[in-house]
């Protein structure tokens, strides 16, 4: 039996200024919980999800409840999770309409031929898949960007989500869920739903991404960082390796990844990244600006 271990985001758009207490605190719960479920037996790819749910469930991060609307309103939520053990994928863009984007990226995984389903389509399957909706947005969404939304098109929002899991299996995946950076336009889809750019896992490493999303696509950040560990790289000089290339194009942002013996490593280039952790010998961690 293998010592599970995980790591989970909540953007890396963290700001000095902001205080980030609610977060802290939330983060800490989730972690606690998916700790008793990885002790019980729980696979990777269940707690990847279950972690993310809460995430977006909580309002507090850019991300399902917490989500910012793009530039006509509208809200265009991405998400995608990614199962290292049978290479298998899912992802959701642009899904307007329904609370849990990264519940319906797993149904595309599980109950479609695709990996990926955009826009009207998305929504369409997500209805016939019976998943709770959100029946009056502006109700249901906090914004909890609120106030920091209104940045140029393309400013990195605060609070896309994410994890990272090592099961007791040795299994490793990853999931990711967000609304994108503020100011979007309509149709805008970044990194976040994307293997190999916002999402990854496989044998070598589980890999998720927050930032400025157009830059992860360009670099396939996330898998960029697992080909690293695969070619011999420690999971710290990949993922190093990966946000310095980011940084080199001008972009903004960080990562979270954990490898097979449940290194972790949450290298970033902005103010600060929203993190908490379980390492293998059971210690839970939390850190907004620390490096
Ligand atoms: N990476 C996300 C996107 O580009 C945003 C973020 O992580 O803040 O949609």
């Amino acid at each position: 039996m293998a010592k599970p271990a995980l790591i989970l985001h909540g953007g890396a758009g963290a700001r000095r200024e902001r205080n980030y207490d609610a977060e802290v605190v939330h983060m800490r719960e989730v972690v606690e919980a998916m700790k008793a479920r990885l002790d019980a037996g729980a696979s990777a790819l269940d707690v990847a999800v279950e972690a993310v749910v809460m995430l977006e469930d909580s309002g507090l991060y850019v991300a399902g409840r917490g989500a910012s609307p793009n530039l006509a309103g509208d809200y265009e939520l991405d998400a995608s999770l990614m199962d290292g053990a049978s290479g298998k994928a899912g992802a959701v863009a642009a899904l307007q309409g329904f609370r849990n984007p990264v519940v319906a990226a797993r149904a595309v995984m599980d109950r479609t031929p695709h990996v990926m389903l955009a826009g009207n389509g998305a929504a369409r399957f997500a209805a016939e898949q019976g998943l709770t909706r959100v029946e009056d947005p502006e109700a249901w969404y906090t914004r909890a960007g609120k106030g920091e939304d209104n940045h140029p098109p393309g400013g990195l929002s605060h609070g896309t989500v994410g994890c990272c899991v090592l099961d007791s299996q040795g299994r490793l995946a990853a999931a990711t869920s967000t609304a994108g950076v503020f100011g979007k336009m309509p149709g805008r889809v970044g990194d976040t739903p994307i293997p190999a750019a916002g999402t990854w896992a496989d044998e070598h490493a589980a890999v998720s991404c927050t930032g400025q999303g157009e830059y992860f696509i360009r670099v396939a950040a996330a898998a960029r960082t697992a080909f690293g560990v695969a070619a011999g790289q420690s999971l710290a000089e990949a993922s190093q390796a990966v946000i310095d290339r980011i940084g080199a194009l001008g972009g903004d942002g960080g990562l979270i990844a954990l490898d097979r013996e449940g290194n972790i490593a949450a290298p970033y280039n902005s103010q600060g990244m929203k993190r908490a952790w379980l390492a293998t010998d059971g210690g839970v961690g939390v850190e907004v600006f620390g490096r």
